[in-house]
């Protein structure tokens, strides 16, 4: 059987010659053969060049998601093997991320890790797999197969992303996809830190990891301080705070279930916050009108636009957010402010910092400029795998 060929519109082909993985449709003239969903294809440039290896789907806006370059190479078991050893190198040979029994990192972020549409999570011996995209989704045995060659998990738990059914046309459901079930309760360490993750549940794959390297260093500037947590989830910077000898840690989440797991952690670590189920914009209102005062407020809202036609609103949304933080802030208090909207960018969210600091008459400091942690790369030949910036700034 031949490989059908995706064929370009003349002048297409440059983006995808620099590696960019995601063929629209609208890039394509024509396809050559008929390939069912999920199959492989060889994208071709208007001339018939050879450009890529992808896999198609008829129902994704992205009709080929491209995984290799080599024309040699088809995109059989060994590829897939070969590609998430190299996921799993970064990890543990170069990053040298503690591996041990209760070690958590991402194991595979997607187009950061050259695998588009999968994402893999380690939590101990349990592994999360997350599959965005059609065509791995039907290779799931395949790829279990070999996760389970490379890492020896005890299980393998199915997460699905909301509307991914109608994304991609893959009907998914969280359920094991391999192995033992996982606890409802499994304790992960994080830089020797207790934190309960509930794999099957949780929010996006049960917990986030990417997070980790910025909740160290914010827990560097708390001790004796008053600090907030909004948008607590499970309280990671809250209970990394604490650990440090925060004065006092506040969690703010409107889910009860992300807030009875953030006050399981603090009872993991044997240290106490209080957990507060409100909505971070009414609440920072709240607190501000009794004259509350912070030393260090951390924001950490969830993902504000999907697409450019919602950034004007998200942005209103950020700016909110850092003038009520503002008005919570002790003199020299620390403000944390996280943005995951991959669009919106690091220099829109410093512009949001500056206005905002004007209006308050505060002068502010950017202490550090983060993204986050490294088992979270960026692909540089597919930039919208960089989504988290986390300003560290000084409110005088
Ligand atoms: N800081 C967390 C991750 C936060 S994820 C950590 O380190 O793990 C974003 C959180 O915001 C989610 O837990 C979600 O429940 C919560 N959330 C979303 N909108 C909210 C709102 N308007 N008010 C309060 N919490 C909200």
């Amino acid at each position: 059987m031949t490989t059908a060929s995706v064929i370009l519109k003349p002048k297409r082909a440059q983006p995808f010659f620099a590696r960019h993985p995601w063929v629209f449709a609208g890039a394509v003239a024509s396809v050559d053969g008929t390939p069912a969903d999920g199959d492989e294809v060889i994208l071709r440039s208007s001339a018939g060049n050879f450009v890529a290896r992808g896999l198609f789907n008829s129902n994704s806006k992205i009709l080929v998601r491209l995984y290799s370059w080599d024309e040699a190479k088809p995109l059989d078991r060994d590829f897939f093997r070969d590609r998430l050893a190299e996921a799993v190198k970064l990890r543990h040979d170069v990053l040298k991320l503690n591996h041990g029994p209760a070690a958590a990192y991402r194991v595979c972020f997607s187009e950061s890790d050259r695998l588009s549409g999968l994402v893999v999570d380690r939590y101990g011996e349990f592994l999360t797999a997350q599959f965005t995209a059609l065509g791995l989704a039907k290779r799931r045995e395949m790829i279990a197969d070999i996760l389970r060659e490379l890492l020896q998990p005890r299980g393998i738990y199915l997460r699905t992303e909301k509307g991914i059914g109608k994304l991609e046309g893959a009907e998914l459901r969280d359920e094991p996809l391999w192995g033992e079930v996982p606890p409802s309760e499994h304790v992960i360490e994080e830089n020797g830190l207790k934190f309960a993750v509930n794999l099957a549940e949780g929010q996006k794959t049960g917990y986030y990891l990417d997070q980790r390297d910025n909740r160290a260093a914010v827990a560097r500037l708390c001790a004796g301080k008053r600090v907030l947590d909004a948008f607590s989830y499970s309280g990671g910077f809250g209970v990394y705070a604490a650990k440090v000898g925060a004065a006092s840690v506040d969690c703010l989440d409107a889910s009860e279930a992300a807030l009875a797991l953030a006050r399981r952690n603090a009872e993991l670590n044997g240290v106490t916050l209080t957990a507060t189920k409100a909505d971070v914009f009414k609440h920072l209102g709240t607190l501000a009108e009794e004259k509350r005062q912070y030393d260090v407020v951390v924001l950490d809202p969830p993902k504000f636009a999907r697409n450019r036609a919602a950034v004007p609103e998200a942005l209103k949304g950020y700016r909110r957010l850092h003038q009520l933080a503002m008005k919570l802030l002790a003199p020299d208090g620390v403000l944390v402010s996280c943005c995951c909207t991959g669009l919106i960018a690091m220099t829109d969210l410093e512009d949001i910092l500056a206005q905002v600091a004007t209006d308050a008459k505060r002068d502010t400091q950017i202490l550090e400029r983060r993204g986050p942690s490294a088992d979270h790369p960026v692909n540089v030949a597919c930039r919208e795998s960089g989504y988290l910036k986390c300003i560290v700034s000084r409110v005088m």
